[in-house]
């Protein structure tokens, strides 16, 4: 389905960010892959289902490497169609123990990279006529959760920066929407279970439990398959219409 077309997938070389790249790589996208870590595993992951694949470094708080890095897809692939701003980093602590360097690293990591990524890759899409920008944001894009300030700050941002977007371009074919997981188990999380199971002296897999019963009454962690196959449907010509919506996976984490 997606056959001929490029997709940039912010922090994909882990989580979330590596399951989308990989469900749109299985529909015969081209990847540009980006985020820190290992590279070269999650490269030959996506390699291996038969597309091109290609790897910028850029450190999403920096605008500088952020117009690098769309110049770098853009010489590689000659245009970007699908824009995921994916990447993303937490931090959790009351507003009044909240590091101010770590909200400046979180609003420019998980908000304006976006913001960044989606006005340097806008021109070719409207050129060409045809565009898909997906922004993984969270279910702290519509709810809030304590401790979380910067990261619930972002995510709301980004939900509204979907709607603006996803307006600007309505009469044309690029649509813009907003992912919204509840948890999903990757090293972000892992992190956040790690805390819990130091905090209350619980073994990890009790702690999953515990960060699960808070908020979810499915009980399960979403994968990041089932958020590639929400991201290929955002793709697919039956999204045409879909425009400006925040789509939340959650395991009824927002239906209560
Ligand atoms: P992850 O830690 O597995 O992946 C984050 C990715 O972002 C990695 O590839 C990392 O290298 C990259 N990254 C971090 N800082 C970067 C920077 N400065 N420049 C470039 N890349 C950078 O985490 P994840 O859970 O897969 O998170 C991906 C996105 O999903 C984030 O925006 C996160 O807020 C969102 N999200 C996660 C969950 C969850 O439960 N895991 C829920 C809702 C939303």
């Amino acid at each position: 389905m997606l056959k001929g077309k490029t997709a940039l997938v912010t922090g994909s070389t882990s989580g979330i960010g590596l399951g989308i790249a990989k469900a749109l790589a299985a529909q015969g996208a081209n990847i540009v892959m980006n985020g820190f870590g290992d590279v070269d595993g999650p490269k030959a992951a996506i390699a291996a289902l038969g597309v091109k694949v290609s790897y910028h470094g850029a450190d999403m708080s920096r605008p500088d490497e952020i117009a690098a890095m769309m110049a770098f897809a853009a010489e590689q692939f000659g245009r970007v169609d699908i824009l995921v701003n994916n990447a993303g980093i937490q931090h959790v602590a009351r507003i009044e123990n909240f590091p101010a360097e770590r909200w400046d690293a979180i609003i420019a990591i998980n908000m304006s990279s976006a913001f960044h990524a989606t006005r340097l890759a806008l021109p070719a899409m409207q050129a060409a006529g045809w565009g898909r920008i997906i922004n993984v944001a969270s279910v702290h894009g519509l709810v809030a959760s304590a401790e979380k300030s910067a990261y619930v700050t972002a995510k709301h941002g980004v939900v509204g920066l979907t709607k603006v977007t996803a307006l600007e371009n309505a009469s044309t074919g690029i649509t813009c929407n907003a992912i919204c997981p509840g948890w999903v188990l990757t090293p972000l999380v892992q992190k956040q279970v790690d805390a819990k199971a130091a905090a209350l002296g619980v073994s990890n897999d009790e702690a999953k439990k515990l960060l699960l019963g808070e908020k979810e009454p499915s009980l399960q962690f979403t994968t990041p398959e089932e958020l590639g196959a929400l991201a290929v449907f955002f793709c697919s010509p039956a999204g045409n219409n879909v425009r400006g919506v925040a789509w939340n996976m959650d395991g009824g984490w927002l239906a209560q």
